[in-house]
């Protein structure tokens, strides 16, 4: 038995990325390295049960917080997740796709560098590294980029999966009836603005 108060939240991850390219669109929390990440599903999310997992989405104004938490058959390592992001095109487009389900796994957001990858890999500038000095200086070729040192992103998911059927977009107004989004709001916010007038 547990209460959803003694439930820890974790914001200590990078993000959150969509995939579309399965049957079902798939939600990753993404940390900044491999071993957190791993260490974060054997201790957490191998212990939900997944037809407990919840996903909430709350929006407020151009930000929306990310909410997510389920029972676990091994209470005293369970925590929830929770984020404040900035809305962007990938979460718009699941917000329209998702159609119910999600699969959810968990991944890696790192920074690559030029000696890193392969010279058709993509700068965060649009160009290919090709189109980049060699040697030291990393400026890109194109005359009207003011791109100076080549630098990518790579995103890489950790294979084990579970499917999450229970998805809500709220707004601030509706989460006193949602017990998950409520208890986000009431600890990292509510309960913090009450501090900070003090
Ligand atoms: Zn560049
Ligand atoms: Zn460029």
């Amino acid at each position: 038995m547990s209460s959803d108060s003694e439930v820890s939240w974790f914001d200590d991850f990078l993000g959150v990325g969509y995939r579309y390219y399965e049957i079902r669109m798939t939600v990753v929390p993404l940390f900044s390295d491999l071993k957190k990440a791993q260490n974060f599903w054997r201790e957490t999310v191998h212990w939900w049960n997944d037809h407990s997992i919840k996903i909430r989405f709350v929006e407020t104004g151009d930000a929306y917080w990310f909410i997510m938490g389920a029972e676990s058959k091994h209470t005293k390592n369970n925590r929830s997740f929770f984020k404040v992001l900035p809305k962007s095109p990938h979460y718009e487009r699941f917000k329209k796709g998702h159609g119910g389900s999600a699969y959810l796994r968990l991944g890696t957001h790192t920074k690559k560098f030029k000696g890193d990858v392969k010279d058709d890999a993509k700068c965060n500038c649009g160009h290919i590294k090709e189109d980049h000095e060699e040697e030291e200086d990393d400026s890109c070729l194109f005359e009207d980029c003011d791109c100076k040192k080549f630098e990518t992103f790579q995103i890489n998911l950790l294979k084990k999966k579970k499917t999450v059927t229970d998805i809500k977009f709220l707004d601030e107004t509706e989460i006193k009836d949602d017990v998950l989004a409520w208890n986000c709001f009431s600890i990292n916010k509510y309960n913090k603005e009450r501090k900070s007038d003090k």
